[in-house]
This record gives structure tokens, C-alpha cells and sequence, in this order.
């Protein structure tokens, strides 16, 4: 928003308590007692039964996961993976805009205003998807930041000894899913990056090498250099699985987290996604090169991958944003879910109640935490002067707030989303009374529905080939996972 008209938010409780917000254009100026002087010109915006808290934000999706939304169940990574081309294949510029409409309609109706949406096209990302993506989150009005998510190996050439352990008949078939070459795919990241259409303050770029073991190291390294060129985000998938683990450790005789290390990869602009299996040395070279990891505990239970530990992260200095992980995975994009599961992952570790995250640390993580990894800095995620007017108005008459007690408890607890009355992204409403400002949710879901049934049948090749592979990548990777680990955790000892 460019304009700087001034508004005055009046009878609204903050998690602080009471509290009056002056906002001039897009940000907040100024936040003072109830019936604090504002300017004449200023509107007045009753909020009184409202909660506001800051606009949460998902460090972690895929917005190319919508459209796959509860596709699957029993999957572990590597299933998920080996379904991609079933679930996401043969996409079209205008599926793309719509799988990223539908990710930021639930987020914003589920108190979301900011998301790092890592999102692949295949072979190789182009300038158009990555557009049609951008335009989807402008067009309900939320903020991005958009990462083209990338690889130059399948998930046979990347797990070692898997493609050796398929048929011959199987491998000639997966030799189809072959990805571009590392070049073409960062010419094409280039272009767009070059070229970016959108305002950096709303929708910004980033590069996401997807998984180490899926990137040569020449490509990842070809990635951290344009990403810096710049000045966009770096994000991948670290050590989420244990099959990633004992593959990286095969590969690259250390850990994945010291091989991108080793590689120049880890910075303040760098995010590692999940981290289920980091040890301490790893920890604490994200901490020690200002990195980030989103967490997401709701994907990491989905997908069987573990528990991670963010308390021993935020110990050894490492910056923890928490995400959804994408709908073909966890399924809802729901950030209050996710926070709910972060305190409680966290409470499963171990009977050592003192080292267990508290509902302030996991709010701080969703909030500030997050935005520092999306790379907004301190201007998103928190209610103060001089960030962005994003806010998100509870409705203190719905059962969740009934009483109220502890808000802070309570937005981790009990929230789940179904108290969200409006939002507001940069001073502007995107959710009022329960409705979407700029979007027909029934239109989506009438476009929704004739793309799902058109994938479907494009798809139907895709999916019997993931009928062949499943029990052979479900019995070779869950076998490469039994190799002993010298993680010693509550959450991962069972594994
Ligand atoms: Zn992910």
C-alpha cells in the first residue's frame, strides 16, 4: 500500500493487554492507551471484542500442494517424493496460479499473512510459473516469498543404490523424470530473478536447491551465487528424514549440514526446513552462521520422519521459524496447528519439563522467527511501531476464548483457527468478517474441482508408475534407514 492515509484501531485487547493502533499507509506509527489522541483525518476502526495478535507467518509450504491436498496417507518422504510426478505432474501456468491461490486463501483464513513457498515446476522453473505463483499471493493479498524449488537428480539417482535396486524394465521408466540439466535450470532462476516482477516488500524472491542429495555440488553451489547476486533467500530440505541422513553421510563422508557448510551455503539468508536429524556439531554451525530453521512438526509426524528438537537449536543460537510443510504432506496449512504441535513435540522429548519450549517461545518462533527467515527482517511478525500493519482479529465471543485466561497460552493451545474474524496485510483488510476481501471462494472451488479432475486423468500414467515403485522404494529406504545413528534423542530413539 502506498498510500498514507491514517487509521486509528480503537477497543482492541493485544496479548499485552488494551491498546489503541495508529496506522499511517501500511505500517504501524504508533500504539498507545485506550482513547489515545489521533489525527483528525484518521479513520476509526472498532475493534472492540477483538484479539489482535501479529499476522502469523509459515517459514515452510509448497504452494504447488494444494491442488494435492489429502492425496495421500501412509507416505513416509521418499514415498511422497517417488509420488511428486503423479501429484504435481503436468501442470499447467494456470494450475499453478490456481494450487497458489488455494494455499493463500486457507492461510490468510487461518490467521497466516506471510508464507516461504517453495514451489517446483517440472523439468525446471520458468519465468511464467513463477509469476502466475507471485500474482495467486498478491491477488488475495498476502506476503511471499518465493522460492523456485529445484534439483538437477531424481530421487533414484540420489539415494544411493536405490536406481541399482529397480528392475531394469523400471529404471528405463524412471529415466523419464529426468530434470533438466543444472545449467538450463539456473539460467531459467536467473531470468526471473533478473527480471522480478513483484515489489520485494510484498513478494520476495529466493532460491531453494531442494534437497542436498538431489543437488550436484556444483549446481548448489551455482544456487548460494545467484541467490547472493541477489540478495535473495537460500532454503533447503536439511537432514529431514534418517534415509537422508545415512544417504548423506554414504555420499559425502560427513554430515549433510557440514557438507553445505563445506560448500558456503549456510548464512543468515540461509533456512534449512526441518532438521530432524541435526546433532549438536550441526547445530551449531547453522547457530554460528546465523542460519534458520523452519520447523514443522505437523509434516515431520505425517510423514513419519521424527521429532525435531528446537530446543536444542535455539540453545546453540539458531534462529527457528515454524511452517505447515506443504498440503500433499501435512495436509492443512494451519499455523495455529503448527504451533500447537511445536509445543508439544517439544514436550515429548524427555521429562525434563525445564527444557521443554514454552507457548511464548513458539509464538515468538511462528512470528519473528519466521519473518526473519522469510528475510523480512523485524518489519513483520511483531505489533510495534514502524513494522507492517499485518494483524490478525480474533473473535474474544467464539468458545475458543471462553474465558480467557492466558492469551499467549491460549493462541497456542486452544486456537485452531476458527476464531479468526478478520486480518489485516499492510494496513489493508484481506479477511473481514470471516470473508475474503479480494477472492470468490466459490469460484475457486469450482476451478479447483475441474483442474483436480483434469490432473486426474493427465496424471493416470503417473500414478500407476507410482503403484509399481512404492513397494520397492517402501522396502529400500526403510531398510537403508535401520543403519544405528549416534543421534541420541527421546523423540528419535525409536527409530
Ligand atoms: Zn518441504
Amino acid at each position: 500500500m502506498t498510500n498514507q492515509q491514517s487509521m486509528v484501531i480503537r477497543g482492541a485487547r493485544l496479548i499485552e493487554g488494551a491498546a489503541d493502533i495508529l496506522i499511517r499507509g501500511d505500517t504501524i506509527a504508533e500504539i498507545g492507551k485506550p482513547g489515545m489522541p489521533a489525527p483528525g483525518e484518521a479513520k476509526t476502526m472498532d475493534a472492540r471484542g477483538k484479539l489482535l495478535h501479529p499476522g502469523l507467518v509459515n517459514a515452510h509450504m509448497h504452494g504447488h500442494g494444494n491442488l494435492g491436498k489429502g492425496m495421500g496417507d501412509r507416505w513416509t518422504l521418499e514415498l511422497l517424493l517417488t509420488a511428486g510426478p503423479w501429484i504435481t505432474g503436468n501442470r499447467s501456468i494456470e494450475d499453478k496460479y490456481l494450487t497458489t491461490l488455494i494455499g493463500a486463501a486457507e492461510m490468510v483464513m487461518k490467521g497466516c499473512t506471510a508464507c516461504y513457498d517453495l514451489t517446483v515446476e517440472f523439468p525446471t522453473p520458468s519465468v511464467e510459473g513463477l509469476e502466475a505463483a507471485g500474482r495467486a499471493y498478491r491477488e488475495v493479498g498476502m506476503r511471499a516469498v518465493l522460492a523456485p524449488m529445484v534439483a538437477d537428480r531424481t530421487l533414484y539417482e540420489a539415494i544411493p543404490g536405490l536406481m541399482d535396486a529397480l528392475p531394469v524394465a523400471l529404471q528405463k521408466e524412471v529415466e523419464r523424470l529426468r530434470l533438466a540439466p543444472w545449467q538450463t535450470t539456473l539460467e531459467n532462476m536467473r531470468r526471473a530473478l533478473h527480471g522480478w516482477k513483484f515489489d520485494r516488500g510484498e513478494v520476495r524472491p529466493a532460491v531453494a536447491p531442494t534437497i542436498p542429495l538431489h543437488c550436484s555440488d556444483e549446481f548448489m553451489v551455482g544456487c548460494a551465487q545467484l541467490a547472493r547476486e541477489y540478495a535473495a533467500g537460500l532454503h533447503t530440505h536439511v537432514a529431514e528424514s534418517k534415509v537422508q541422513v545415512v544417504s548423506g553421510l554414504k555420499r559425502y563422508g560427513k554430515t549433510l549440514t557440514a557438507h553445505l557448510d563445506a560448500l558456503g551455503l549456510l548464512g543468515p539468508d540461509f533456512t534449512a526446513a526441518h532438521g530432524v536429524w541435526l546433532d549438536d556439531d550441526d547445530m551449531r554451525r547453522l547457530g554460528g552462521h546465523g542460519a534458520s530453521v523452519a520447523h514443522n512438526p505437523g509434516s515431520n509426524m505425517r510423514l513419519g520422519s521424527g521429532l525435531a528438537d528446537m530446543r536444542r537449536m535455539l540453545e546453540r543460537g539458531v534462529n527457528v521459524g515454524i511452517g505447515t510443510d506443504g498440503a500433499n504432506c501435512a495436509d492443512n496449512l494451519n499455523m495455529y496447528e503448527a504451533m500447537r504441535l511445536a509445543s508439544f513435540v517439544s514436550k515429548v522429548q524427555g521429562p525434563d519439563w525445564q527444557q521443554w519450549i514454552t507457548t511464548r517461545e513458539v509464538l515468538e518462533a511462528a512470528t519473528a522467527g519466521s519473518a526473519r527467515a522469510l528475510g523480512f527482517g523485524d518489519r513483520i511478525g511483531r505489533l510495534a511501531p514502524g513494522c507492517k500493519a499485518d494483524m490478525v482479529f480474533l473473535d474474544l465471543q467464539h468458545i475458543n476464548w471462553i474465558p480467557l485466561n492466558d492469551p499467549t497460552n491460549a493462541l497456542v493451545h486452544v486456537e485452531d483457527g476458527s476464531a479468526v474474524h478478520s486480518v489485516m496485510v499492510g494496513g489493508a483488510m484481506v479477511l473481514e468478517n470471516r470473508r475474503l476481501v479480494n477472492l470468490d471462494l466459490a469460484k475457486l472451488a469450482r476451478d479447483a474441482e475441474n483442474a483436480r479432475e483434469r490432473l486426474e486423468r493427465l496424471n493416470r500414467d503417473n500414478k500407476a508408475l507410482y503403484e509399481k515403485l512404492e513397494p520397492l522404494v517402501g522396502t529400500f529406504c526403510p531398510g537403508l534407514a535401520k543403519a544405528p545413528l549416534h543421534i541420541q534423542r527421546y523423540g528419535a530413539s525409536h527409530y
